[in-house]
């Protein structure tokens, strides 16, 4: 089974459609969750994602959209952005958002949009925070989004001593799972934050049990305008432009 890892879409269409034709045939989509919030297209994503063989689990903007968290935790930007998906979102899409669970198991792969231990909120950005997650899931690999920054946490256990460690994704290398637990995250597809604005995800392989992070350029200056038809932040839009 050939599988499309991706998170945080954020109702960016064009980034989405993008990935989509890039990644080639997949069996399956795992999304990390945040189908929506930030972007122009909140419907469109979240009916394109439910047309395709796939899992998905929460992350917080989506059950910001739902109205589950208090939107005072947001920043001024990503709140007006909630509140205007909140608008937009029709019954069934809400319907199916709120019927994500937060966390999901498949065979050899524990699915979260945060973190194991807080599956909505917490980032895992350093090495300590990976190693703190390393008891709350029990699978050899865990896919993460949230922090829509692509990384590699490999963790490791020599002679009873727990040891984590960063490694920058190299792309369009096939990687493979070996005997150490990882933790991996394949970045975002709708508003990636390492300054390259290309959209970003994961390839994973069952058979040669190899994952591969690829990047793709979309149409920004498309996704930019529809922010701008819509009235949505200004820092929101520019942002896309060079990935931040
Ligand atoms: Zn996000």
């Amino acid at each position: 089974m050939r599988y499309l890892v991706l998170s945080d879409i954020h109702s960016n269409l064009e980034a989405f459609e993008a990935v989509l034709e890039d990644a080639g045939p997949v069996d399956q989509v795992w999304c990390l969750g945040d189908v929506v919030g930030y972007g122009p297209d909140p419907n469109a994503c979240v009916e394109l994602l439910r047309s395709l063989p796939h899992l998905c689990i929460a992350g917080n903007h989506d059950w910001a959209t739902l109205g589950k968290l208090d939107l005072r935790d947001f920043n001024p930007d990503a709140r007006e952005a909630n509140l205007w998906s909140r608008e937009q979102i029709a019954p069934e899409n809400l319907a199916y958002l709120k019927a994500l669970p937060e966390t999901l198991v498949e065979g050899a792969f524990t699915l979260v949009h945060g973190s194991p231990r807080h599956p909505i909120w917490e980032y895992i950005i350093y090495a300590s925070t990976a190693q703190d997650n390393s008891t709350y899931f029990d699978t050899p690999v865990c896919f993460v989004g949230h922090t829509h920054i692509p990384v590699i946490f490999c963790l490791s256990n020599k002679d009873g001593k727990e040891a984590c460690e960063t490694m920058p994704p190299s792309l369009n290398s096939p990687r493979l799972m070996g005997q150490e637990r990882l933790i991996i995250n394949p970045g975002s597809v709708g508003q990636s934050r390492d300054g390259d604005p290309r959209a970003s995800y994961v390839i994973l392989d069952e058979e040669s049990l190899t994952f591969e992070h690829r990047r793709v350029v979309y149409p920004v200056e498309r996704t930019q305008a529809k922010m701008m038809e819509h009235n949505l932040p200004l820092r929101l839009v520019l942002r896309l432009g060079y990935g931040w």
